[in-house]
Parts: structure tokens; sequence; C-alpha cells
């Protein structure tokens, strides 16, 4: 089998009628698209992506002409090839590497087609089902704490057991988002785990004084409470703080991955495999992490997410947008009341 082409979509669905914002980004309008890879046999590979900018140019260019010709099913071969070559050159993070994601995604919807498998059995099998937490909480104009409360509680009518909500914009005080954090606990009820979301907001000294004013509420993580690159400052927390610290979502490959462990900056790991690399990097990352007993829960998509969770032993949760972020382009995973995905026997990634 032969690549012959790699084909990009890109879907806009315009401005949001309610933009919302964590604590360093506004989300105005919706979209996504389609990467395909086609092959000579009439198989095609599938990915969600970006089609835009950067990333069309590095996919359309210089992967393209990388891939076409080659087996699809050598995809640590053509990983390689991607990583070591087009013009990438000195760039081991970033906006090629998110594309180079894109691309090892497809080939593995490719792969589990060719052999009609899901992907999710192919690289490990280890979770038949795998639990799903409700991302969401986000700042709104006009959004009360009540209607923060409102929103979170849905969530768990719905069947999570699990629901994480934004903290850290600067429009608010730190006194502020600790109510917010206690009111979204009394209103899920103890038994309901909480994860609180930061977004790189902090230094790690402001971290840790929020950190101490909202430890009572029982967070599950602390997500994201220092900037990506400020391993000290995560490290810190770590060593300090009885709540654990998720962290990974804005760092690449697993030699990015590996920096972020060997510093003890976060006690969950969250690359994404969208991404950090694509599955194939995300797998050795879960291996790498679960070499040091660390979990992994991986940040977006929850189509993809949910099978990177379930091929690995330290598989933790993974991430769903019940609200924000809801994609609108793919058939929705397997959700059920019971707070988990129930990965599906069809070959590749399942995504339509
Ligand atoms: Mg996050």
């Amino acid at each position: 089998m032969e690549i012959t082409e790699l084909k990009l979509t890109g879907v806009s669905f315009g401005p949001l009628e309610k933009p919302f914002w964590n604590s360093i980004k506004k989300t105005t309008t919706s979209g996504g698209g389609r990467l395909e890879i086609h092959t000579d046999e009439g198989l095609v590979g599938m990915a969600p992506t970006g089609a835009g900018g950067v990333k069309r140019a590095h996919i359309l260019g210089s992967m393209s002409k990388q891939l076409v010709g080659e087996d699809p099913l050598r995809i640590g071969y053509l990983w390689d090839k991607m990583y070591m070559g087009g013009a990438r050159k000195p760039v081991a993070k970033g906006e090629y590497i998110n594309s180079m994601s894109a691309v090892d995604i497809a080939l593995w919807d490719l792969k589990g087609k060719a052999l009609d498998q899901p992907v999710w059995k192919l690289a490990g099998g280890v979770q038949e089902r795998v639990e799903a937490y409700a991302a969401g909480g986000y700042y709104e104009e006009g959004k009360t704490v009540e209607d923060l409360c409102t929103e979170l509680t849905s969530y768990v009518e719905a069947g999570f057991r699990a629901v994480k909500m934004k903290i850290g914009w600067p429009g608010v005080t730190l006194r502020h988002d600790a109510e917010r954090v206690q009111s979204v606990r009394e209103a899920i009820g103890p038994d309901i785990e909480l994860m609180i979301d930061a977004n790189n907001a902090w230094d790690g000294r402001t971290a840790l004084r929020f950190a101490r004013m909202m430890e009572s509420s029982d967070p599950y993580w602390f997500e994201e409470p220092v900037r990506a690159d400020d391993f000290r400052g995560g490290a810190m927390l770590v060593e300090k703080l009885d709540i654990p610290v998720a962290s990974g979502e804005n760092e690449f490959t697993r030699w990015g991955a590996r920096d972020l462990i060997d510093a003890k900056a976060a006690d969950i790991i969250q690359l994404d495999p969208n991404t950090c690399g694509g599955i194939s990097e995300w797998l050795k990352i879960a291996a790498f992490a679960s070499a040091h007993h660390l979990k992994m829960a991986p940040h977006g998509n929850p189509n993809i997410g949910s099978t990177c969770v379930a091929a690995v032993d330290n598989g933790l949760i993974t991430e769903n947008y019940p609200t924000a972020f809801k994609n609108k382009l793919m058939l929705p995973v397997d959700f059920r009341s019971d707070g988990f995905i129930y990965m599906s026997d069809a070959p590749g990634l399942s995504i339509e």
C-alpha cells in the first residue's frame, strides 16, 4: 500500500453566541478541520485538526512531499522522517510537531482500518472503557457563581463523576476564585471529583497562596498552576502541596515530557496526542511516565484521548467537553451515564 495524497478541509462555524474564556485566552469563534491520508488501495486515514495557517503549509507542503509514495503502515519510520526532515530544524516544539501529530493520528486510523482493528487495541488495549471528566466552568460575560454551579451540577446529572472548572483570570481576585471553587464543591457534593485549571496563570508563590485558600474544597488536581516552562515553580508546588499537580498540555515530544517528569514538576501527566507528536509519541511518553509510577490524563479531544487512555496501563481519565469546545464535526464518543466512555470495536479511531 502507498500513500497517494494528503487532503485538508477546514470548517468554520463563525462567531460564538456566547464567547468564553479561561485565565489567558478568550474563545470567540468555533470551527475545525479534517486531515485525510489517501492510499492507492482506496483506504483513507483521518484525523481532526486545525486546517489553516502554518499547519496547512507544513502538512500540504513538506509533509506531503515526505509521505507520498511511502508505506503508511511504517508509522515509526514516517515519524522519524518528518521529525528529521522538512524545514523543521532546529524547531523541536510548536507548530511543526503539532502538524506532525495530525499526520501521525491519521496514519494510526489508516493502520486500524487496514488491519480491521480499533487503534486502542492495536496500541495495547488495556481498558475497554475509560473514565471521562467534564471540562467546563469557563468565565463568561454576566456569568454568576450560581450559573457556574448550575453548569457543573448539570454535568453530574449527565453522569460525570468528575468535573473541571477554570480559575486564574486576572479579572477576579484569588479570594473570589477560591470562593467559586468552594461554591462548586458545595453544589456537587463531596463524592464528585473536582479538578481546577489555572491555564498557566501564576508564578509558583501565587499558585501556592491560592492552593492554601482552596485546599479545603478537596480538589482532585490543580492543573497548570504555573507557566508551562516553569518547572521550578511546578516542582515547588509538587513538594509543598497534598493536592496533585497536573501539567503537560503545552509540552511537546517524549523529550519535553522527560524534562517535565525529571524535574518532578507534575504528578499527573497531560500531554495531548493532538499536539505532542501524535499517538505514537504519546504512547512513548506514557511508557516513560509509567516507569515513574505517574498517570496519564491527556488534554483535548475525547475521541483521540479515550483511545490513548484505553491503550495503556497508566491511563487515568479522559477530558470531555459537554459545552465549551464541543466538537461539532465528529460523531461523539460513546459516553454513558455511569461516567465512562465505552471503546468501540470498529476499525481505526472510530472518527466519522
Ligand atoms: Mg488545561
